[in-house]
């Protein structure tokens, strides 16, 4: 009986393509990394444009994998997402920023709201109570937390995304969308969503302020979040050049390598104890 699984199995790898292969090993080696503890949040700081203090924080997965060392969620993700497996994860990285945000203030340090990645796929009627759950678990409160969701969820459209997302913010958590621009919502669109935070995606800030397409897509966006009164968060600020840019435009924090990049969380927590400025 071995042989001829061993055989089948075979045949079957025979038939995959390479891509497939790498999908499988990476879903194997990432249900173990779980267990292993190989997974690890690192903190990247948001700043306010006005006063130059953090902010904020988003929390960044991070697999420290035996052999091939620190692998980038790019890779995992994509996987994570495909078989489900992000479940699992997004459940760990609920849990992993909460003990994390306890320890810190336990450790008398005034936290801002860390920001946590929400898959789409986690996004479910019974998503409240259990993040409700894990806030009760760790003591921590919800105004702590902040939920970054893409705009994948919003083109899904049901009211019942609408009513969960009200659910979320009547606990006293917020909600910012993530990547915005690179999706489909319009501003009419938009404001029909309970959500506190537009974070400008990369893409658009990598060109500013030289590139005129970039700017008028970012000056669109900055003047759509005023009037609908929602933060901006500009994502991936690299130079100085378009933190003044954008500073110009009225945009209210950056994260990005300008600031910092992620970080381990000591070296975040360092961050905030000398309160480190923009
Ligand atoms: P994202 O949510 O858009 O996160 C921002 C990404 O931009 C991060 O990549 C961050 O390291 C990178 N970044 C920030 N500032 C700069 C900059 O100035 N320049 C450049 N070149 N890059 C910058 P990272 O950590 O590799 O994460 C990639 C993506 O993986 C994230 O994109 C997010 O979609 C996903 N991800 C990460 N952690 C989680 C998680 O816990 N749950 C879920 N569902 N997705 C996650
Ligand atoms: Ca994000
Ligand atoms: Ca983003
Ligand atoms: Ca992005």
């Amino acid at each position: 009986a071995i042989r001829s699984i061993e055989s089948g199995l075979l045949f079957y790898s025979e038939e995959m393509n390479q891509r497939a292969k790498e999908h499988m090993r990476i879903e194997g080696e990432l249900r173990q990394a779980l267990l292993n503890q190989e997974l690890l949040l690192y903190y990247q700081p948001k700043v306010s444009l006005r006063s130059g203090r953090i902010v904020g924080a988003e929390a960044l997965l991070r697999w420290r994998h035996p052999v091939r060392g620190l692998v980038s969620p790019g890779v995992f993700i994509p996987v994570a997402e495909e078989t489900g497996l992000i479940l699992d994860l997004g459940s760990w990285v609920l849990e992993e920023a909460c003990r994390q945000i306890r320890a810190w203030q336990d450790a008398n340090l005034i936290m801002p709201p860390i920001a946590v990645n929400l898959s789409a796929r986690q996004f479910d009627s019974k998503l409240p109570q259990r993040i409700a759950a894990v806030l009760e678990r760790h003591q921590v409160q919800p105004e702590q937390i902040n939920l970054e969701i893409t705009e994948s969820l919003l083109v899904r459209g049901a009211e019942s995304v609408i009513a969960i997302m009200n659910e979320l913010r009547a606990m006293g958590m917020r909600l910012s969308l993530d990547d915005f621009g690179t999706g489909y919502s319009s501003l009419a669109y938009l404001k029909k969503f309970p959500i506190s935070t537009l974070k400008i995606d990369r893409s658009f800030v990598i060109g500013l302020p030289d590139e005129e397409n970039d700017c008028a897509i970012a000056r669109a966006i900055v003047t759509m979040a005023q009037q609908l009164r929602q933060e901006i968060v500009a994502e991936g600020v690299e130079t100085p050049e378009q933190m003044n840019f954008l500073r110009e435009l009225g945009c209210d924090q950056l994260q990005g390598y300008l600031f910092s990049q992620p970080v381990p969380a000591a070296d975040f927590a360092t961050m905030l104890r000398d309160g480190k400025r923009l």
